[in-house]
């Protein structure tokens, strides 16, 4: 065989089933990818070599099989693993090692899937570069100098440079999607509740949902459907069938659909080069038989600020269980001081600065006394933008946006700006806030570097992202970053 780390997901699969290579050397293969590329990118917080030669060998001797059986994956630190380092990119959590598995785990484990380790991201998943991280940034395999997208930029970057065909990502206000977007792979978004949440480590509970990282449309549908369903563990879970996404990806004929591409998600803060690529893109869509019109969603401008009060409102409460008692750090504890003193020197250390400011931030919004002007105000906005997007699906079957409104912007740019960062998920936010389905798939370049599609879809619709999504691709070869610093 040809280089293993060069295969789909898919390729992967069906070569272990045909016998034409096995499950051992394809993780060695990328375990190899990983020990010497890793150092100038770091994707992966945590390498997991013997866990993941351990499942490949189970399926080798035929104890699991399935359609992606055998295939490595590269899962982000926010996901808990029984044994396995868990730190959500925060020193808060530094040295903790789960006692149990989460429920993505245990579907992934028990279809066979080899699970490389854990992928870097910014500290509880609050940030749009992977710089939040406490353990330092990942790069860009397109640009070594620029971000990979956050939080789940080791994800991407992983997927991206080879280094894994498959990821897990969790998004809350784009942190799938913009990775995705910035590193021309692909990531999904499934309709909140579609993936268990039990074993992620909570940021905005209303919002956090999981989903896959992938080169291509396909392998996405291919995870998508070992991961989603209904769990009895999440009360947030949908208890009804996964959509057919795998199915919807091999039909890819979007002939006689309608397709909305939204006003306000466009102009002001989206570069020229990303609404160019963007706008050929719709060019595409209409060559491939789809009908394209306008819709207007006038309350996706005020999507960002009411994120900004929701997610750290939520985040300032599930925090509040790192108290220096339960998991991980404890500072200070030298017999002489109080508890309270404890906590406060734990969470004073233990915590990056951005954490600290969506804690701050999100204790304000839910203090009695701006309550109802601040969080009361945000979830009121959270219902106008439910509503606009119902009905905007009145008027067509998916909406698309440029999935970020920038290429990868250099390591730094924004790092003493936190709106500038913010600003990253204009265009994926409305998608967390409503809840619907949303992908971001690759169209193109801009100065070189990737630009992202979005494909937005009413709830529990999941399917229309991937019949959409594998038409496009189909015109377009997957992007490759150049690798020229490859060693
Ligand atoms: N960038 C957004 C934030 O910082 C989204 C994060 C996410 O989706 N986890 O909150």
């Amino acid at each position: 065989m040809n280089d293993l780390t060069r295969l789909t997901a898919r390729e992967i699969a069906a070569a272990i089933a045909a016998g034409e290579t096995n499950a051992v050397d394809v993780a060695q293969a990328h375990l190899d990818r990983i020990a010497k590329i890793d150092g100038q990118l770091h994707a992966f917080l945590h390498v997991d070599s013997e866990g993941a030669l351990e499942t490949a060998r189970r399926v080798d001797a035929g104890e699991i099989s399935g359609p992606l059986a055998g295939v490595p994956l590269a899962l982000k630190d926010v996901i808990v693993q029984k044994g396995v380092p868990t730190t959500v990119g925060s020193r808060i959590l530094e040295g903790w090692r789960p006692p149990y598995d989460a429920t993505v785990v245990e579907r992934l484990k028990s279809a066979g899937v080899v699970i490389l380790g854990k992928t870097n991201m910014d500290e509880f998943a609050m940030g749009s570069s992977t710089e939040h991280s406490a353990y330092g940034p990942t790069h860009n395999p397109w640009d070594l100098d620029r971000i990979p997208g956050g939080s789940g930029g080791g994800s991407s970057a992983a997927v991206a440079s080879f280094e894994a065909p498959l990821a897990i990502g969790t998004d809350t206000g784009g942190s799938i999607r913009q990775p995705a977007a910035v590193t021309g792979t692909v990531g999904v978004k499934p309709t909140y509740g579609g993936v268990s949440r039990y074993g992620l480590v909570a940021f905005s509970s209303s919002l956090d949902q999981a989903g896959p990282c992938a080169r291509t449309v396909m392998d996405a549908a291919l995870l998508h459907e070992v991961i989603a369903g209904h769990d009895p563990r999440d009360s947030t879970s949908i208890p009804s069938p996964v959509p057919p996404v795998v199915e919807a990806a091999k039909q890819a004929d979007i002939s006689g659909m309608t397709i909305g591409v939204v006003k306000e998600l466009s102009g002001e803060g989206y570069q020229p080069g990303v609404e160019q690529r963007f706008a050929e893109a719709v060019e595409t869509l209409t060559g491939l038989g789809a009908k394209v019109v306008e819709v207007s969603c006038p309350h996706f401008a005020y999507a960002l600020p009411a994120y900004y009060l929701i997610a750290p409102s939520e985040a300032s409460s599930n925090l509040a269980r790192f108290d220096s008692v339960r998991y991980g750090l404890r500072v200070g504890d030298d017999g002489d001081r109080s508890l309270e003193e404890v906590m406060s020197l734990t969470r004073a250390q233990g915590f990056g600065a951005e954490v600290k400011r969506r804690i701050i931030l999100g204790t304000y919004a839910l203090s009695s006394g701006y309550y109802d002007a601040y969080y009361g105000q945000a979830q009121k906005v959270r219902s106008l933008i439910t509503r606009d997007f119902t009905e905007a699906f009145a008027l067509a079957d998916v909406l698309v946006s440029p999935a970020a409104p920038t290429v990868a912007f250099p390591l730094g740019e924004k790092l003493s700006d936190p709106l500038a960062m913010y600003r990253q998920d204009l265009a994926t936010i409305p998608s967390n806030l409503y809840g619907g389905p949303a992908m971001s798939l690759p169209c193109g370049l801009s100065d070189g570097l990737p630009v992202g599609l979005q494909i937005m879809a009413p709830t529990m619709r999941d399917e229309l992202l991937y019949r959409v999504g594998a038409a496009f691709e189909a015109t377009m070869p997957a992007p490759v970053p150049p690798l020229d610093w490859e060693a």
